[in-house]
């Protein structure tokens, strides 16, 4: 049995489940593809009662859910509870513009017809989706496709499995059709057979580059449009006009939530030369004050990391950009609790030739640069093979603005948090992936834009 819920904090095995059997998988296939063709037949906008039906779900068991999702991947209660509530936003999001979106797009043709493009369903979707929003990563997916009629099979995390048999069981309890999401606790082997199946059209995977790399090889084998969302080594570019405890007070915050463990929470904070003292003291002042503990106690606010594995895989980047140079400003130090901690660390003095200059460090680990210009600060910013997010702090927005266009990812906030929002595309370039999640762009991601001529 592959899928264990084994809780971060105590290291309990707390549920194993049983691996799915191909009668699982057949079944979940065959359903889809049949619901695939009877959703042909209905208005889009008869779904939107059931997805609002799942918003108001969510929230009426927010505390329920939030309790399965700590438990399983170690986030503290409340970042479960705000989880929780974004779901139900991103469910209500779609519900109420879903079908006015996906409506027929005109287009103006010399032709002498009438053109249109129509935004079908094609079919299932592979959904593969990593551990750390157990509930989040499935909606960014779930919700635009229930509108268009594409049904799901969903591959979650193995260490994540409570969470996504809630998540199947509360889109079940609002009414939406068997087939419409169906949780299958698949290998590797079985999630290549669901891709290669003819009943399957799409793929969307957020996790590794090395997932990433092996599931996007299959879909492309079998010629099925797929979407990759993949780390992101982001940069938190603070300008020489910056107000320092503003950008300070984003900082430690975007990189300690859910334990640093945040695809586009930021990992890089390049800082202009007049600020950066001040700022290494004082993100060490914030980080200093964090308290780790139960992820249930409302006084704790550093989560353990959401696994034995994840934790050791940390540990050892942060010993090997020691060993190549690096200096440890704050942290590193063990944490004497029994969970997967690792103490937040500042880490500077990171060259390029620092083995870990080019790598992603999953957790509650800041890398901190000093930068003489804002030119510097955009190509060390641009100095990486992902292309995520990023955040620049100014002054001035415009000034901050004009920066945000030089920086070579998906998404760039000026003055601000990264927030993921319904109405906001997400998603990024390079080795980040591509696609786009979310926004009208993620509702179309595995759509027919299929072209009507009337004469
Ligand atoms: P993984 O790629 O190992 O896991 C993500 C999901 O992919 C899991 O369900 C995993 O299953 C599955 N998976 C991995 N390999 C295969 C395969 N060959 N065939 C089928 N399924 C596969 O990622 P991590 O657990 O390491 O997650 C963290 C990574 O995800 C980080 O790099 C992070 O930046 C990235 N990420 C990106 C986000 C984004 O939106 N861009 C958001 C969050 C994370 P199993 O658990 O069984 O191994």
């Amino acid at each position: 049995m592959a899928y264990k819920t084994i809780n971060p904090y105590t290291n309990e095995l707390v549920k194993s489940y049983p691996d799915a059997t191909a009668e699982e998988i057949e079944s979940a296939l065959s359903t889809g593809y049949a619901l695939y063709k009877k959703w042909r037949n209905e208005s889009v906008s008869s779904r939107a009662v059931t997805l609002h039906t799942i918003a108001d779900l969510l929230r009426e068991n927010e505390d329920e859910l939030a309790k399965i999702a700590t438990i399983d991947m170690g986030k503290l209660y409340a970042e479960s509870k705000g989880e929780v509530e974004l779901c139900a936003i991103i469910a209500d999001y779609y519900a109420d513009n879903g079908a006015d979106l996906l409506k027929p797009t005109p287009i103006s043709s010399r032709n002498t017809g009438d053109a249109e493009i129509l935004h079908q369903a094609t079919g299932v979707l592979m959904m593969v989706e990593p551990w750390n929003f157990p509930y989040y990563q499935i909606m960014r997916v779930f919700a635009p496709n229930f509108m268009v009629g594409n049904p799901m099979i969903l591959k979650h995390a193995s260490n994540t499995p409570g969470s996504a048999a809630a998540f199947e069981k509360i889109v079940l309890e609002a009414g939406a059709p068997k087939g419409s999401l169906t949780n299958l606790f698949a290998s590797y082997d079985q999630v290549s057979g669901i891709i290669a199946d003819p009943r399957v059209q799409g793929v969307a995977l957020t996790g590794s580059k090395r997932g990433g790399q092996s599931v996007a090889e299959t879909a492309g084998k079998n010629l099925k449009k797929n979407s990759m969302e993949l780390g992101g080594s982001d940069a938190f570019v603070v300008l020489s006009d910056a107000d320092v405890d503003k950008a300070v007070d984003l900082a430690w915050r975007v990189r300690i939530y859910n334990a640093g463990q945040v695809c586009t929470s930021d990992k890089r904070f390049i800082v202009a030369d007049n600020l950066y003292d001040e700022f290494l003291k004082k993100l060490k002042e914030n980080f200093e004050k964090l308290v780790p503990g139960d992820p249930m106690d409302p006084k704790t606010t550093i989560a353990p990391m959401n696994s034995k594995r994840a934790k050791e895989k940390l540990q050892s980047q942060i010993d090997r950009a020691i060993a190549g140079g690096a200096k440890v400003y704050y942290g590193n130090q063990p944490i004497d609790l029994p969970g997967q901690f690792i103490q937040p660390t500042i880490l500077t003095d990171i060259d390029k030739d620092n083995p870990e200059f080019y790598d992603e460090m999953f957790g509650p680990v800041a890398q901190v640069f000093k930068v003489s210009s804002d030119q510097e600060a955009i190509d060390l910013a641009n100095d990486s093979k992902l292309g995520l997010g990023g955040i620049v702090v100014s002054a001035d927005p415009q000034h901050g603005k004009a920066v945000a266009e030089k920086i070579e990812t998906g998404m760039v906030f000026v003055n601000s948090f990264l927030v993921s929002l319904p109405e906001l595309p997400f998603g990024g370039v390079k080795g980040s992936g591509y696609g786009r999640e979310m926004s009208q762009l993620g509702l179309t991601a595995f759509t027919n834009e299929k072209l009507i001529v009337t004469a």
